[in-house]
């Protein structure tokens, strides 16, 4: 049977795009379905703007800083819609790179909406278009709150388009987006409480770091709550009230919040989770398998249970992640129409967190080592950032690695402190190629970096070996 294309793409974020524009060059014919804007979460409403609105307000410390190094800082003011007006032309520009991108490729763009109608078509725009594969790269959005009064919250979608920086903030979430958001309305200003229901925020990072980086927050001026959550919310002459209480009086495994009680906010964001975007696509008439949480089930070739399927991107239960996503996108581009490709590798993908100071991680946390190796090392380092010792300004930071006691392999870099996501992607190299702590010893540091702690921590902190 003839299609009218061999790859329909059904998503213009990371993962479609990339999919498609390199399917296209190795000769196969691709149509891509986008019904928002060229680049997805990254681009529109996520890595990109974040990151842009996270550089504008670390100017807020820089400035504070400043005073130790002789400068006279006064009369600083900040224009938010500026600030935003110059963000948005950013976004713009990139919208307009990714569609130069696609039609450079030969990809054919539909503008629209698209629903797979039977196996092998999809519907866009009234139009139906026959393809041998389908490529389902929808992405996801945020998690809205279900207790009364959630409607009056907002989510990440809706603070890149705040119209003037709120002055009392609470953030619920401790996860990348609750910390990041936390620190971008700090940096400009409003007064901002972090809540989160569990003992440490940061579920899943090493636990050294959990507990650290909350110490950094609280330095930093961020009203952070753990073990406590939001009732209900309610709209007031004062703002939005917000009922605080303890969660899980009954669990020793929380830190309760002492003083249950009421914030006023101007803005409520919530940041607790994304959920797949599959609604509305025809899934489940094709018998196309979820998983309890809404997450495209794939195997190891991005094949749903409909193989001529696939689902890649946030939309699978995958790290999500945007160079999760674009390899993904190159691996399946590669083996369906290239010369074929490794498998991803997902143990050595390093993460971090724009929050401030920032997070980098990569490899095994403690936990996850002490629970794969029978003897552990642990090297960790804590001290004040030299640019900081000028200042007033305490924040430390703080670097760990963790090393196989019998093998000598480092398992896991984990660091908080100022550029941590620069510094640990190098150390993501290292460990991709299974570096080892006597490699790491003889390599000889910049002076005077932060970085160069990774390779002169000769004393190591403890053994777990039990
Ligand atoms: P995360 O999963 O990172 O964090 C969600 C947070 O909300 C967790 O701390 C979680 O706590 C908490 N939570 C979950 N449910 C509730 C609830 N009902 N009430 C209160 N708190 C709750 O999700 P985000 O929304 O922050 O980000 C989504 C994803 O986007 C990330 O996981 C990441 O994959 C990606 N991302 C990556 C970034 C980066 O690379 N820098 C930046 C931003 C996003 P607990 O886990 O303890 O249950």
């Amino acid at each position: 049977m003839s299609y009218d294309v061999d790859l329909f793409v059904i998503g213009g974020g990371s993962a479609g795009v990339r999919l498609s524009r390199m399917a296209s060059g190795f000769g196969a014919r691709v149509a891509l379905a986008e019904s928002g804007r060229l680049g997805g979460t990254c681009v529109n409403v996520g890595c990109v703007p974040k990151k842009l609105l996270v550089y504008g307000s670390e100017f807020r410390t820089e400035l504070a800083d400043m005073a130790g190094f002789g400068w006279h800082v006064e009369g600083v003011s900040h224009d938010w819609k500026k600030l935003f007006a110059n963000k948005d032309a950013e976004i713009a520009r990139l919208n307009t790179i990714y569609g130069r991108i696609l039609e450079r490729a030969g990809v054919v763009v539909h503008h629209g909406r698209a629903r797979i109608t039977d196996p092998h078509t999809v519907e866009v725009n009234g139009q139906r278009i026959t393809a041998e594969r389908i490529a389902v790269c929808t992405g996801g959005f945020p998690r809205r709150p279900q207790i009364p009064g959630g409607d009056l919250a907002i989510t990440s979608d809706e603070a890149f388009e705040l119209e003037a920086c709120p002055k009392r903030v609470i953030v619920v979430g401790g996860g990348y987006i609750g910390l990041e958001f936390a620190g971008i309305f700090k940096g400009y200003g409003a007064e901002v409480t972090l809540v989160h229901h569990g003992r440490h925020v940061l579920r899943g990072f090493d636990q050294s770091v959990r507990e650290r980086i909350e110490d950094e927050v609280r330095a930093h001026g961020i009203d952070l709550r753990t073990g406590s959550e939001i009732q209900r919310l309610s709209r007031t002459d004062e703002g939005i009230v917000a009922e605080l209480s303890p969660r899980g009086v009954a669990s020793d495994d929380l830190v309760l919040c002492e003083d249950p009680d009421r914030l006023v906010a101007d803005v409520v964001l919530y940041a607790i989770g994304r959920v797949p975007a599959t609604d509305g696509l025809g899934l489940d008439e094709l018998g196309v398998e979820r998983d309890r949480h809404g997450a495209i089930v794939v195997n190891g070739e991005y094949e749903t249970s409909v193989p001529h399927i696939l689902a890649l991107g946030d939309i699978i239960a995958y790290p999500r992640l945007t160079p999760v996503a674009l390899a993904q996108g190159m691996y399946v581009a590669r083996k369906l129409y290239g010369p074929g490709s490794e498998a991803i590798r997902y143990d050595t993908v390093a993460t971090a967190v724009f929050s401030q100071p920032n997070i980098g991680t990569v490899g095994l946390t403690e936990d996850e080592a002490r629970g794969r190796c029978a003897c552990v090392d642990v090297y960790e380092s804590s001290f004040r950032p030299m640019k900081l010792t000028m200042t007033g300004r305490q924040e430390k930071t703080y670097m760990k690695i963790l090393v196989d006691g019998d093998t000598d392999k480092v398992l896991g870099f984990h660091m908080i402190g100022p550029d941590a996501g620069e510094i640990i992607q190098g150390l993501a190299v290292a460990l991709t190629c299974g570096v080892t702590k006597t490699q790491l010893d003889a390599t000889i540091g910049i002076h005077p970096t932060a970085a160069e702690e990774f390779v002169t921590m000769r004393t190591r902190a403890r053994r777990l070996d039990d």
